[in-house]
């Protein structure tokens, strides 16, 4: 096949005022850490440190929590419904003004491609705030009757995999129900979350309201265990999100927990071919695999498994891997080596349990951390590359006689996020959505987003769900007069 050759499209860093140090955003201004402490955000796609970022301990979080309290009591509790609206709308319009330089922030921080930072990591986290902007006067309406209340002060913890969209998700709908925020970014992705602090002192938003810490896991135990905080929202791993539970089972807070997911992709042999392939590969190599939604077993019908593969090689050899500044790039670097030796270990048990390695011939960089667009075949349901969750660019195929077999193999896992379905009989499509137990389905598409949809899981994928009516009730309290 004759693959276009393309000249290199970089995207210029040049719009970033890029800092050597970062500080924390407390009560509407860049702090040091008091003890000082800082660790470095690294470049995923050269390995090389960009900046180095304030480590916040206890005292940092106490003062943060401090400031989100006093900021809640005296100004954001009491400022009518409509005005805090406003704020929103106004962070929102900045975002879009300022996209650019988030989606190139995000992808030298992050290693994604910039075309999935500037069309769909920033655009989306800018209509969160549209969307939960509208609410903020419209509390009523959101299910839990006349006069809800906001928590108070909500502590927020987000991984690294989107992290402004992962912000967005959790800051506007807080802020849009009256709360305040005390946010840890992850430590291998801060910058995004310090810029956005930038937007809100831009945006005129009093002092205290929002808050970001930035530091690691013991950061975050800090807030979850802090007895300030009202409610905590976590975005993370499913053992993260364990402990986090256990942690405030004995409190008062409320908890809302979006964790991991090994989504079913099932193809059945009526489906329209080179679409559902399509949909495969959005479904496994957007964002690197780097997605809790990834659509990372492949169900085939039996009866179309060499046709499916076939066109699934034939399209995953012009995934373009490489620099993710260039608008060419299709599949950019692995987050971490962390994560990259995760992806390593994992996929080598693939190896070892009998499956079948194809990657994609590619070149891969030779500083930073990559991985080559990969599927297994050959995979059983006990194969620990179908049960656990490899978060890179790693597709497992099993097959499929009967749709019955196909609800058997996709609800035996211990996670529940989301689910694809590929047919082009929609009763089909009604009978095995019904049958998944999954938070999210889509048919004949994959990974499609939309604020106004509730996202979120069964079983170990969490508990709550986050945007569209559901995850706003969630930052809400029954309330009387
Ligand atoms: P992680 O759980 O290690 O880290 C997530 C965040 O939690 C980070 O900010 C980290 O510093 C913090 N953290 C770590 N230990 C903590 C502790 N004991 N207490 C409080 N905070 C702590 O996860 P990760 O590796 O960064 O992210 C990948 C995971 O996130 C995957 O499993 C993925 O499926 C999941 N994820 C889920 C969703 C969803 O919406 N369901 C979205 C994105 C990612």
């Amino acid at each position: 096949m004759t693959e276009f050759e393309y000249a290199p499209a970089l995207e210029s860093t040049s719009i970033l005022n890029l800092q050597s140090d970062y500080n924390l955003f407390i009560n509407g201004k860049y702090v040091p850490a008091k003890t000082g402490k800082r660790f470095p955000t690294i470049n995923p796609a050269t390995g090389e440190a960009i900046a180095n970022v304030a480590y916040a301990d206890l005292a940092d979080v106490n003062a943060a929590v401090a400031a989100a309290r006093t900021a809640y009591q005296k100004v954001w509790s009491k400022m009518p419904a409509a005005e805090r609206g406003k704020y929103l709308f106004r962070i929102a319009r900045i975002l879009q003004e300022r996209a650019r330089e988030f989606a190139v922030l995000e992808t030298l921080d992050n290693g994604k491609p910039i075309r999935e930072s500037r069309d769909t990591d920033i655009p989306l986290a800018a209509a969160h705030f549209f969307y939960h902007a509208g609410w903020a006067d419209k509390l009523d309406y959101a299910g839990l009757g006349a006069n809800p209340k906001a928590h108070g002060v909500v502590g927020q913890i987000i991984p690294w995999n989107f992290p402004m969209l992962m912000l967005a998700w959790k800051v506007a709908p807080a802020l849009a129900a009256g709360n305040t925020v005390v946010l840890k970014p992850a430590e291998t992705t801060p910058l995004t979350a310090l810029l956005f602090a930038e937007v809100c002192q831009q945006a005129g938003l009093p002092a205290g309201v929002v808050n970001i810490v930035t530091g690691d896991g013991v950061t975050g135990t800090h807030i979850v265990s802090h007895p300030g905080v009202d409610k905590i929202a976590f975005t993370g791993s499913t053992g993260v999100g364990k402990a986090i539970a256990r942690a405030v089972a004995a409190t008062k807070k409320s908890v809302t927990l979006e964790l991991g997911g090994k989504a079913a992709n099932i193809v059945y042999d009526d489906a329209a071919i080179d679409e559902a392939v399509e949909g495969i590969v959005n479904g496994i190599f957007f964002n690197q695999g780097h997605v809790c939604c990834a659509g990372s077993r492949l169900l085939v019908q039996e009866n179309i498994q060499d046709e499916v593969i076939e066109k699934l090689k034939r399209r995953m050899a012009l995934i373009r891997v490489g620099n993710p500044l260039d608008k060419n790039t299709d599949l950019g670097a692995i987050n971490s080596a962390e994560q990259l030796s995760r992806i390593t270990e994992l996929t080598s048990t693939g190896d070892a349990e009998g499956a079948e390695r194809w990657s994609a011939p590619c070149d891969l960089p030779s500083k930073g951390y990559w991985y080559a667009p990969t599927i297994f075949t050959g995979v059983s349901q006990t194969h620990r590359i179908a049960r656990e969750e490899i978060f890179g660019p790693v597709l497992s195929v099993l097959t499929f006689r009967t749709p019955a077999e196909a609800i058997e193999k996709a609800n035996n896992t211990p996670y529940g996020l989301s689910a694809g379905i590929w047919s082009e009989k929609g009763s089909k499509v009604l009978w095995t959505a019904n049958k998944l137990r999954a938070g999210v389905i889509w048919t004949n598409t994959f990974n499609k987003f939309d604020p106004a949809s509730p996202f979120g899981g069964y079983k170990e994928s969490g508990w709550g769900r986050e945007g569209g009516r559901h995850g706003l009730a969630a930052y809400l309290k029954g309330g009387k007069n």
